[in-house]
């Protein structure tokens, strides 16, 4: 627990992994397994600034679990990371990998920094120096990160370069793949960057299927019009979805007509939030809970659908593009409910499943169409959704439990095979 009593947000990951593990009656040697990363890596590095002053920076890069492959998840940069944030977020991508049927572990990592107050070139800088100092924790093979909050396919093609320069020179031309989310001439894949809210739209398209609800039918409203949430409303728009309401960094806007996202965009790009919008109203931070939607999309930060938020929410479906958006209290009151909520370790799946198609791609030095990302896409999120489908009417119970019982089956599995060295 934390100092004010409340429970840590890597205890509230821990708890959410052992609910279903109680439901599958999981041995205690694997809960206790899955309860603590492997390894924990923290690097202090400093960087001169602009103004030739110096700044020691914190890093950190979490690595859960490794037991279907190499640890996987991204790297973010946001003024609030800490190492328990991290560790939560690199628990997530265990369960997130395993569900998706991908070869890959959990991890995650993070720096202690509010991008937007460096230049480029600092920013450079900044992330040359925390990829040499992470050094051979990360790997093609061993390590993969990927972008998150605060970080960008600039930001990868920044650390691959620098992997490769640290690397002896005959492995320069085979490192590519230490990261994905890359820009496509750096060797990253067509589709990456809209996959997980690509993904978020294909969750919501499956829940259609279940309802028997029509996609053009539904109101949206989303929190966080950053790379996921404004992928997604963008997509979500053009499949005939009405956004009612978008929040960022800079306010909340409310349009029951629809807002024009292509519009939109534009505005974001050239004033940096959504704040000022002129074809929408303002409204109050907490108007975003409260306005008559059928469908709500939190794409932002954790912890953000509290119970006070979920209790005056309409939505029918709540589909977690973010990670750990729903407190556990705001997660029973909605099951309580009768309101679904698509667990994050699904919804958000497809950013971290065209990563593997990108690994793939570094891997044979090939390059697939936008057809064959796509289509492979949507065919591991529908497997994964299945699944999670079969699990939830075998245990009757919420779909976040029946996605984690998904990944154990998967991970226990494999270690009931390998067995616990030596
Ligand atoms: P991003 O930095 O591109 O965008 C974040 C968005 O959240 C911005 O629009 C920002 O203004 C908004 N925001 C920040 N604080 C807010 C607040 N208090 N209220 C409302 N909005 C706020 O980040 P992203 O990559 O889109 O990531 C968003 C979420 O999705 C995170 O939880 C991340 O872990 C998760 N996620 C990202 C990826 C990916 O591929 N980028 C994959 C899986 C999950």
């Amino acid at each position: 627990m934390t100092s004010g009593g409340q429970r840590s947000l890597h205890q509230a990951a821990v708890a959410q992994f052992q609910r279903a593990a109680d439901l599958i009656d999981l041995e205690p040697r694997y809960r206790e397994i899955l309860s603590y990363p492997k390894n924990e890596i923290i690097v202090n590095f400093p960087v001169t600034l602009d103004d030739g002053s110096m700044k020691v920076f914190t890093g950190y890069r979490i690595q859960h679990n490794n037991i279907l492959g190499p640890y996987k998840g991204g790297l973010r940069f946001h003024p609030k990371v800490d190492l328990d944030e991290v560790r939560a977020l690199a628990a997530w991508m265990t369960f997130k990998t395993a569900l998706g049927g991908i070869p890959f572990g959990g991890a995650k990592g993070g720096l202690t920094i509010n991008p937007g107050d460096y230049s480029i070139d600092e920013m450079r800088r900044i992330v040359r120096r925390f990829t040499h100092a992470l050094g051979s924790n990360i790997g093609p093979d061993h390590d993969i990160p990927a972008p998150d909050m605060g970080t960008s396919a600039e930001t990868m093609d920044w650390v691959m370069d620098t992997y490769a320069n640290i690397s002896p020179p005959g492995f320069r031309q085979s490192v590519k793949g230490v990261v994905t989310g890359k820009s496509i001439a750096c060797g990253g894949s067509v589709g990456r960057e809209e996959a997980t809210g690509r993904g978020v739209l294909y969750s919501l398209r499956h829940w259609c299927g279940e309802h028997d609800a029509r996609l053009d039918d539904l109101s949206i409203s989303v929190q966080g019009f950053g790379n996921v949430g404004g992928h997604f409303a963008d997509l979500a728009a053009q499949a005939g979805c009405r956004i009612k309401a978008v929040a960022d960094h800079t306010g909340t806007i409310v349009n029951t007509d629809g807002i024009d996202i292509p519009k939109l965009r534009r505005h974001v790009d050239e004033t940096g939030g959504v704040a000022g919008f002129d074809m929408a109203d303002k409204v109050d931070t907490e108007d975003l809970f409260r306005i008559e939607t059928d469908v709500f999309v939190p794409a932002a930060l954790e912890n953000q659908l509290t119970l006070e938020r979920a209790k005056v929410l309409s939505a029918r479906v709540v589909v977690e593009a973010a990670n750990g958006p729903t407190t556990r209290e705001a997660d029973e009151h909605l099951f309580a409910n009768g309101v679904d909520v698509v667990p994050d370790i699904l919804a958000n799946s497809g950013g971290v499943i065209v990563s593997y198609f990108e690994w793939l791609q570094n891997k044979s030095a090939r390059a697939w169409s936008f057809d064959d990302v796509d289509s492979r896409l949507r065919e591991l999120m529908w497997v994964a959704h299945d699944r999670v489908v079969h699990a939830l009417r075998r245990y009757d119970c919420t779909r976040r439990d029946a996605a984690y019982i998904v990944a154990l089956d998967r991970i226990i599995d494999v270690y009931d095979r390998r067995g616990i060295f030596p």
